[in-house]
């Protein structure tokens, strides 16, 4: 059942709706519940005890202790602090590893440090979207202060081999973040068995509110806070806590702890009764990415000689929610990097669609789309000169 009704919401990596368990839990904490949790008085140690409950219950999420766990203000805070508190630990060090398929939040940050004097390696992905472990072995030097490479792709959803490249950097002695906001909630993380330093996480992913995110950071890795101010978050993130949101965010964790197999069988099994149907049912549409090591949630599909924008225009007609690229990437002329860094051909590339799966999502959901897609594919391109010239003449 979709909260806003009429709408089929298949756009879960743009964003969530918040569980209504979440919103349960929340609610106190938007009212009656609002005391400071810095507050030595009963009421503000209520709060703190609260907060220090739902701390537990995300690092249950992640095989994490709770002191690992910082609070912050959403996912691009939580990536940023990361690699600057690694660039701050280790001021001698110039070089930064990733991969030329991260979010924005890392690569716009990485791009700036570039600015600053940084150099950076963005290690190249195959035309699966996967990384060769290779070369991101050979690209750490003695210069690299660290190494960020993100858990699972926001756009294609390929799952990155985090467990071997965490074990190469530890080896290496070099620190290891993983940008796990598409991963956390989706599949089973477990920072206790991976060699991972550093690991961000987006409330609003995982149906929690926008605006909450949490950065793991294991027990003796050097830190420095990118806010600096009060002394909340053991003086690793100043601002008066966002209580509400972290709140509804433990609770998020808590229940994807209980739901992820459940969630991940349902979904999956959605998920890939939409992509067979749309791959058979609509000409030369290709599957994006790596299709086994992937988010359970997510397909990304490209309909040649189609434009993106004009398939999601005719989406929106009936009511469906889909995302040519990320959504932050949306409004761009420019095609995705993800799929430009897989290779996707230009015929395709402008056509490509990621339908991205919740747990809210129903049978009826994926049959009504199966039933429209091949329909608005064929009259886009009846209506686009290439398109006409290729799939009309013969079909
Ligand atoms: N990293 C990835 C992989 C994402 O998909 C996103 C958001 O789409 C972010 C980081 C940024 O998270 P937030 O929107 O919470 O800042």
């Amino acid at each position: 059942m979709n909260t806003v009704k009429n709408t089929i919401y298949l756009d879960n990596n743009a964003t969530t709706q918040i569980a209504p368990e979440v919103a349960e839990e929340m609610a106190p904490y938007l009212g009656k519940f609002y005391a400071n949790p810095s507050s030595i008085y009963t009421i503000g140690q209520e709060a703190r005890v609260a907060l220090e409950a739902a701390r537990q219950k995300l690092a249950g999420l992640i095989g994490a202790h709770a002191d690992e766990i910082i609070f912050t203000s959403c996912g691009s805070e939580s990536d940023n602090t990361a690699i600057f508190s690694a660039i701050e630990m280790h001021p001698g060090k110039k070089h930064i590893v990733s991969t030329r398929v991260e979010h924005h939040a890392v690569l716009n940050y990485l791009k700036y440090l570039e600015g600053k004097g940084y150099r950076v390696t963005d290690l190249d992905v195959d035309s699966s979207g996967a990384i060769d472990v290779g070369s991101f072995s050979h690209a750490l030097t003695d210069d690299t202060a660290i190494a960020t490479v993100m858990y699972a792709n926001n756009e294609t959803g390929v799952i990155f081999p985090i467990e071997q490249l965490g074990a190469i950097a530890r080896e290496k002695g070099i620190l290891f973040h993983t940008d796990a906001v598409q991963a956390a909630g989706k599949i089973a993380i477990d920072v206790s068995k991976d060699a991972i330093d550093m690991l961000s996480i987006s409330g609003h992913k995982l149906y929690a509110p926008k605006g909450i995110g949490a950065l793991y950071v294991r027990r003796g890795v050097p830190f420095h806070p990118l806010l600096i101010g009060g002394h909340q978050e053991m003086g690793r993130r100043a601002g008066t806590e966002n209580l509400a949101s972290i709140i509804a965010l433990g609770k998020a964790c808590e229940l994807a702890g209980t739901e992820i197999e459940n969630d991940t069988s349902t979904i999956k099994a959605l998920r890939d009764k939409l992509e067979k149907h749309l791959l058979e049912n609509c000409p030369d549409a290709r599957l994006n990415g790596n299709s086994d090591k992937r988010l359970p949630n997510t397909t990304n599909i490209s309909f040649e000689h189609v434009d993106g924008e004009a398939i999601l225009l005719m989406l929106d007609f009936h009511g469906i929610c889909a995302s040519s690229g990320s959504a932050c990437a949306t409004g761009s002329p420019e095609p995705s990097h993800v799929l430009s860094a897989i290779g996707v051909p230009p015929s395709f590339i402008h056509g490509s669609i990621r339908f991205s799966l919740s747990r809210y999502t129903t049978e009826a959901d994926v049959d009504f789309v199966i039933e429209v897609m091949p329909g608005i594919i064929k009259r886009l391109r009846e209506l686009s000169p290439v398109g006409r010239d290729k799939f009309c003449a013969s079909r």
